[in-house]
Parts: C-alpha cells; sequence; structure tokens
C-alpha cells in the first residue's frame, strides 16, 4: 500500500487516521472526491511529532477544521489532510486555553456557564477555534480575535512559537495565517467576568435569531464573498439596478415584511443574466451558495461570474 509507511508511523505514534475518506460525505458542504489519508492527532505532542515526521520526510499536507468554509471540486483529491478536530482541550484559570480542534458553538457555551463574557455573539458559527482564529470569524460585531492574548503556532518544518495578537494582522475575515504556512495548535484569551444567566440568555437570543436569518435548510458555507451586502456591491457599477433595489428593499422587505431574498434574487439574476445560477443560491442572500446536488462547476462559474460583475472588488471569502 501506497502509505504503509506513513501508516506505521502513526501507528507508532497512537495516531489516528481513515483511509479513502469520502469528502462528498463528509465534508461540511458535502462535495469533493477523497482525502487519501486523512489524520487525526489529539494531543499537541502528537501534532508535533507528526509534523516534524512529515517534516523530515519532505511529505505535503493540507490542514483543516470542520471545513465549515471549504468548497471541496467536484475533482478534488487529496493526498494527506490532517483534522484538528480530535485536539480539543479547554482550560479557564488565569486565562483562557484552548485548543485548536475546540468546536467553537460549545467553546462559547461552556465559558458562558463558567461566567466567562465576550464570546457569546459567536457562538453560532460551525468552526473549530483554528479554523476560526485562521479566518477571524465573527458576527454580530463581535471577533473571535477581539479578546485573544496569544496563538500557537507550528511551523511546517516543526518550529514551534506562540505569537502575540499584535503579530496576527487580524482584519476582516483575514489573519497573517493566510500568509505563513503554519498550523495553529491553540490560543490563549483574557478571562472577562460575567453574568452566566446573562450570558445564557444572550446566546439563546442570538442562536434563534440566526436560525431566523441564515440558511439552514441546505448544506453551504455561510457568506462567499468577503462583503456586508453583495447586492449593493452589484448596484455600484449600475444605476439602473440601484434603483431597483432601493425599491425592492423599500416595499418588499420594508412596506411588505418580506423575510427572504426570494424575489430580489430572481429580479438580480434576470437584471444580471445570471437565471441559470439561481438554484445555487439560498433565498436568504445571493451570497450564500447552497449544495443542491448540481455539482461545483456551476459554483465556481458563478463566482467568477460575480466578481467580474463588481469589478473584481470583492473578494472570495470560501476556501
Ligand atoms: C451555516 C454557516 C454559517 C457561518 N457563519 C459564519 C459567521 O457568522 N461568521 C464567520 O466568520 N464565518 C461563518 N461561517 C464560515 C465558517 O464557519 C468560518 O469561516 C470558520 O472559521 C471555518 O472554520 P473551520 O474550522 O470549519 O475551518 P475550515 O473550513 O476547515 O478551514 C478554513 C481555513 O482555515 C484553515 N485552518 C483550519 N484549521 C487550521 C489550523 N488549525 N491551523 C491553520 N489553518 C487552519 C484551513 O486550512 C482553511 O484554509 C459559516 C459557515 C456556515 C456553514
Amino acid at each position: 500500500m501506497k502509505y504503509q509507511l506513513i501508516i506505521e508511523r502513526l501507528d507508532c505514534l497512537q495516531i489516528s487516521y481513515k483511509t479513502d475518506y469520502d469528502l462528498a460525505k463528509s465534508s461540511y458542504f458535502q462535495t469533493g472526491g477523497s482525502v487519501a489519508l486523512a489524520v487525526y492527532p489529539n494531543t499537541i505532542e502528537k501534532f508535533t511529532n507528526l509534523v516534524a515526521y512529515f517534516s523530515s520526510k519532505n511529505l505535503d499536507y493540507s490542514i483543516f477544521g470542520w471545513t465549515s468554509n471549504v468548497i471541496f471540486k467536484d475533482d478534488t483529491n487529496i493526498e494527506i489532510g490532517i483534522f484538528s478536530t480530535k485536539m480539543r482541550s479547554i482550560s479557564f484559570e488565569d486565562v483562557v486555553y484552548a485548543e485548536a480542534g475546540m468546536m467553537l458553538p460549545k467553546m462559547c457555551n461552556m465559558l458562558a456557564k463558567e461566567s466567562i463574557s465576550g464570546f457569546e455573539e459567536l457562538q453560532g458559527i460551525p468552526a473549530t477555534l483554528g479554523g476560526a482564529i485562521y479566518m477571524n470569524a465573527g458576527c454580530y460585531g463581535n471577533e473571535i480575535s477581539r479578546h485573544l492574548i496569544s496563538v500557537t503556532i507550528i511551523t511546517k518544518d516543526g518550529c514551534l512559537k506562540e505569537m502575540q495578537k499584535s503579530e496576527c494582522k487580524f482584519g476582516y475575515r483575514y489573519s497573517i495565517f493566510h500568509e505563513i504556512d503554519c498550523i495553529i495548535l491553540s490560543a490563549k484569551f483574557i478571562k472577562n467576568k460575567g453574568d452566566k444567566n446573562i450570558l445564557l440568555n444572550k446566546i439563546l437570543k442570538l442562536h434563534n435569531h440566526r436560525h431566523f436569518i441564515l440558511e439552514y435548510g441546505y448544506r453551504n458555507v455561510g457568506s462567499v464573498f468577503v462583503t456586508h451586502d453583495l447586492y449593493s456591491d452589484l448596484a455600484k457599477n449600475h444605476l439602473a439596478y440601484k434603483i431597483v433595489l432601493f425599491f425592492i428593499r423599500f416595499f418588499i422587505h420594508k412596506v411588505f415584511r418580506v423575510k427572504t431574498n426570494k424575489f430580489l434574487n430572481f429580479v438580480t439574476f434576470s437584471f444580471f443574466h445570471l437565471n441559470k445560477f439561481l438554484s445555487i443560491v439560498s433565498v436568504k442572500t445571493m451570497n450564500v451558495l447552497i449544495n443542491s446536488g448540481s455539482g461545483t462547476k456551476a459554483i465556481e462559474e458563478y463566482i467568477y461570474e460575480v466578481q467580474a460583475l463588481t469589478d473584481n472588488r470583492v473578494e472570495i471569502e470560501v476556501i
């Protein structure tokens, strides 16, 4: 078997793995081919040993969390993938310390129950902590970087480093980790005190609100483009559409209180000749693509066409 030597090493390091991991069944968006060898280290020590081994053998690999920001193309096949999802220790002594595979919703709930505030708005984001830091994930005006102290990383050549928040270049859905080849292992956060009941109530309220405004009927990866309002981005170059957008938002959404963007999508897609893509966008917003089973080719085409229509002003958020 091609990976026999690696598998022997994984057994020796007591690291679990799967072969021929089916991305179309197991990734968040449920598209893609397979990962020949999917590896799941569950401690930082095992992670470090694994990276040192891969580095010594010159083996390349990809790193993933919960894959909730990745659309794997139908023909994507990956040789080796490391998934952080089993490395999820957390402690809250002087500071909050959590490992990269910790699920953000679980972490936010745990912190609220410990009367630690500052994470309530992030509870609904389906991310691992590592993925959230990489993306500087955020919601309702908060971001994972807000109460961050430092991030511990390992570079692909095996060097461990603790990076202070000021070194991480956090921006809107951006961090320095887009630029350097490394794995986020853990992070420390400021421990702010709050009232447990108030924090848990806030989480519940925001959780319900997210279910109301976001797409939950179909598989999706949240926003595809880095923007607050894709419709206004399209309107910038098209005065006629700008007027239409204003009237639809005023009459349909404000006066008649229609809560979805189904009609707006229909009008927008007719205006820009994008009708063939209507079945792959969410009725909640054209910035969210859904897996309707029609394959990732149409998704790619849609992304390129929307980028062209906005003169490439909007960047792509998904990977
Ligand atoms: C229904 C839904 C709602 C969403 N809502 C929001 C929202 O409100 N706000 C928001 O910001 N995002 C949102 N997202 C997008 C997504 O959840 C975030 O981008 C999240 O941060 C991705 O985390 P992940 O663990 O799934 O990372 P993945 O999708 O697995 O990976 C994303 C990127 O991070 C890198 N990465 C992951 N782990 C590590 C690590 N340990 N070290 C180094 N690199 C790593 C990967 O290589 C990849 O490049 C939503 C997604 C969905 C499906």
